[in-house]
């Protein structure tokens, strides 16, 4: 667990008891801080009997000690509307920020040459991917890594800064929001589309949460941008002139006389004022799909900036498993490929799924996000059919009917099996039964990975041909 500086004796709130709120108040006790805490959940508030943060009404909270509010990043500061906690703590001038930020206060106070790297990852889509390749690569060059942040592992529960270590954080546009004086040493910002705007207010409001993570960066640090995105190609256009950071561009499918590209699966880089290139990635199993060629890029620009051989990172790259529910390859029935991209929660995650493969029978819906799918229909040339299901079917129905098949199934299950039927009596060599919803999935299940584990039994539970194994 990390030690938080210049707490001792002080009163400092915690609000949202998580996984991330109660290490956050575990590591402030046992910095010698006086810690409130309070989560609107019963069950939650019960995790703190018995510890030296009981759980107490922010009514009965000493706000005129207070030196913090440490909250969880699902608290609203701005929309729809601010938090009551964050509008008490601004009302009595009590600053609000999150865990990272006394994570970063903790390196902040180590002496310059005995800081750790900080390796900071953010983007619309494919943080967790990347997050956890880099961690791989670094831990496969030898190198003392450390993976946490939004990827699942609380930061502050991470083993003590030490000078040589390396930290590897995914951080979250919220998370990003409640962080002040992070420096990291690269910062990678991989792709922005709209998602998260109910929190954020505007796109606007989005890019510059994003952006937040290039702030404090220093001459010897880089910034690794993925400029596909037309609104990062103008970020880029600014930081070029103005970051003191190492630029490092990232593109799928362009040429770049700097950072890291991929074109036709052949992953080049250049770092040191040459294009070099590091071999094909178009047959790595576990990073299906142009996005992940973002990934790779990205992890590839990083981890030569931080002294990986080149060599050792395509290795790693190359026996990357992919993550649960994240283009994740579940169930082969006869000629029928399943995979469980659960975790594609909006139109742009599951738009690079589509074009992953040829045959698609395509499991979409659940809750819809703003928006929709209607970007979607210059990405269905590859669906052979979309099973639609969930609050969003009709919906998603009337925004695809011109550019695909549909068929409306309501349910998981009944989706599954309709997939499955019609691409196992498709002409197609390679079928593929995707599920990628390009929804969040609260309106049937409790979340993403619940919506992936039924999809993995639903595939498992189909029957076999000629005795094939389930
Ligand atoms: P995040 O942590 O940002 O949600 P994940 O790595 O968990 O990202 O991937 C989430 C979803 O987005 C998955 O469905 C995955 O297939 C898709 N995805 C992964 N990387 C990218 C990318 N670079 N661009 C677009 N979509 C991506």
């Amino acid at each position: 667990m990390i030690r938080i500086p210049d707490v001792k004796n002080k009163s400092i709130g915690v609000y949202g008891l998580g996984v991330s709120g109660i290490v956050a108040a575990e590591a402030l006790v046992a910095s010698g801080a006086n810690v409130f805490t309070w989560d609107e959940n019963k069950d939650a508030r019960n995790k703190t009997r018995g510890s030296e943060y009981l759980a107490e009404h922010p009514k009965q909270w000493p706000w005129d000690e207070l030196s913090a509010v440490v909250v969880s990043p699902g608290v609203p500061l701005t929309h729809p509307k601010p938090h009551a906690i964050v509008r008490k703590a601004r009302s009595t001038n009590v600053p609000v920020y999150g865990d990272t930020e006394l994570f970063a206060r903790a390196v902040n106070a180590m002496p310059e040459n005995a800081r750790p790297k900080i390796v900071a990852i953010t983007g619309s889509n494919g943080k967790t991917t990347t997050t956890a390749l880099i961690g791989k690569i670094l831990v496969d060059a030898g190198e003392d890594a450390h993976v946490g942040g939004n990827i699942g592992e609380a930061v502050l529960s991470l083993p003590p800064p030490e000078k040589d270590s390396i930290y590897v954080l995914e951080l979250s546009s919220f998370q990003l929001d409640l962080t002040f004086s992070l420096r990291a040493n690269v910062a990678i910002l991989l792709n922005i589309s709209p998602d998260h705007i109910e929190r954020h207010g505007t796109m606007d409001g989005y890019l510059a949460a994003k952006t937040r993570i290039f702030h404090n960066q220093q001459v010897d640090d880089i910034a690794i941008v993925g400029t596909d995105d037309e609104m990062l190609e103008n970020v880029a256009t600014k930081m070029r002139i103005s970051h003191p950071a190492k630029f490092a561009p990232i593109s799928v499918g362009s040429t770049l006389g700097e950072g890291a590209f991929v074109l036709d699966g052949q992953l080049f880089h250049n770092l040191e004022g040459k294009t070099l290139t590091a071999g094909d990635i178009s047959n790595f199993s576990g990073l299906r799909g142009q996005h992940n060629h973002q990934n790779v890029a990205a992890a590839m620009a990083a981890s030569v900036f931080l002294g990986v051989s080149p060599a050792i990172a395509m290795r790693a790259a190359e026996k990357f498993e992919a993550l649960p529910n994240r283009m994740e390859t579940v169930a082969k029935i006869g000629k029928v490929l399943f995979v469980n991209d659960s975790k594609a929660t909006n139109a742009s995650a599951a738009a690079r799924a589509l074009s992953a493969f040829k045959d698609v029978f395509w499991i979409a819906g659940g809750k819809p996000k703003d928006g929709g799918v209607s970007s979607l229909t210059n990405d269905l040339k590859n669906v052979r059919s979309a099973y639609l299901i969930g609050e969003a079917a009709s919906d998603f129905e009337q925004q695809l009917r011109n550019a695909a098949h549909c068929i409306l199934c309501e349910t998981l299950d009944v989706a599954v099996a309709r997939a499955y039927e019609d691409a196992l009596n498709s002409d197609a060599e390679d079928p593929v039964v995707l599920l990628s919803p390009a929804c969040a999935s609260y309106d049937q299940f409790k979340n993403f990975s619940e919506r992936g584990a039924a999809f993995r039994r639903l595939a498992d539970q189909l029957p076999r041909q000629n005795g094939e194994a389930a």
